[in-house]
């Protein structure tokens, strides 16, 4: 076999490892608000991982799992909890950049004793943890932890590599955004070797939507806006507009995103007292900039913020920061094609 070039990104360090050595800890996995497939998969796939080696572990954040992604190997373990209950050993967040994103858990996972451990790909991570091992060339926390469990040695179970490919596939939109690299190309092959089924994973994802799911779909498209000279897009839902449930099932914004010369899109969705914002980009600006204005983050090239109030005020005021940091990106923004 040919010396292939291995593409990595920095490894775990020691000081990662450390924490899972042993055998037979107690483990708490700790999301964060509104879990999404990459912190679920990442969650489940280690602590899956843990127990074979005795651990025991207890899965949860501030919210319940969506049920579109019921079909992730062991999700049913994962709860929506209150309080933290018993003594732990370790605690584990992935993907969760601010620890005010568990919303007070986190404060009661470190009274319950044990080690802090914070595994992010995002650029603005807090280093909150008493280990924090933060790689932002991970197109997905999905990425770490896979390359976490290598150095560890521990062997993948097709539920392991089932939750950790899904958690790639969906912080990469299907492996479309610049954020894929070989390395993600190189992962993704081994967890399918492992058994991951990719065309599966894209079947629950993607190919069982609600019957009822076009029409809204219809409905939230006549509302996309686009801007005259067609670098930004937005859709803003006020509340009650769609059921939540079509809402949490669909990556919206990614409609307005794909105009040809849209550079900048925003879903902006009115819940009770305030307004949810999502942010995605192609390159030319950097949204997380954006979402920080209003006490948010994320990525370059997709990120979010929650504004109080309403849409009449929520809107002019996202979109004036967008117009704003879309003039001063060279060139505008880039020329429309
Ligand atoms: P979303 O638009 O909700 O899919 O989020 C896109 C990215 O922005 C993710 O990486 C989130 O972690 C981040 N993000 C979304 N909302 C917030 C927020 N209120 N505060 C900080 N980061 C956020
Ligand atoms: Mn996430
Ligand atoms: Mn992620």
């Amino acid at each position: 076999m040919s010396a292939a070039v291995e593409h990595r990104g920095p490894a775990p360090t020691p000081a990662v490892l450390a924490p899972f050595a042993r055998a037979g800890g107690r483990a708490l996995m700790l999301g964060h608000v509104h879990p999404d497939a990459d912190v679920l998969g990442t969650l489940l796939a280690l602590g899956q991982a843990l127990e074979t080696r005795d651990w025991r572990v207890t899965y949860g954040g501030p919210h319940a799992a969506p049920a579109a992604l019921g079909f992730l190997p062991g999700v049913d373990r994962y709860r929506a909890c209150a309080a933290i209950e018993g003594a732990l050993d370790v605690t584990v967040l992935t993907d969760c950049p601010n620890p005010q994103r568990t919303e007070g858990l986190i404060d009661q996972a470190r009274r319950a004793g044990g080690l802090v451990v914070n595994i992010d790909h995002h650029p603005d991570n807090r280093r909150y943890g008493d280990v924090n091992w933060i790689d932002v060339s991970a197109s997905a926390t999905g990425e770490m932890v896979y390359e976490l469990l290598l150095a560890l040695g521990w062997p993948l179970t097709p539920a392991i590599a089932t939750n950790l490919f899904t958690a790639i596939h969906t912080d990469t939109g299907s492996f479309r955004y610049s954020n894929v690299t070989e390395r993600t190309f190189r992962i993704a092959a081994a967890l399918v070797a492992a058994g991951a089924r990719p065309a599966l994973v894209s079947e629950w994802l993607y190919e069982r939507r609600a019957p009822d799911a076009l029409a809204w779909l219809g409905e939230a498209l006549r509302r996309v806006e686009l801007s005259d000279d067609g670098r930004l897009a937005w859709l803003a839902l006020p509340a009650g507009a769609l059921p939540e449930r079509f809402i949490e099932s669909e990556e919206l914004v990614n409609y307005p995103r794909s105009v040809v010369s849209v550079r900048v899109a925003c879903l902006l969705r009115e819940q009770g007292d305030a307004v949810k914002v999502s942010l995605r980009a192609k390159g030319d600006v950097d949204v997380q900039r954006i979402a920080a204005q209003f006490g948010g983050g994320g990525h370059a090239n997709a990120a979010g913020c929650t504004l109080a109030g309403g849409l009449g005020e929520a809107t002019p005021r996202v979109l004036a920061a967008v117009r704003a940091a879309l003039a001063a990106a060279p060139g505008g923004g880039r020329p429309v094609p």
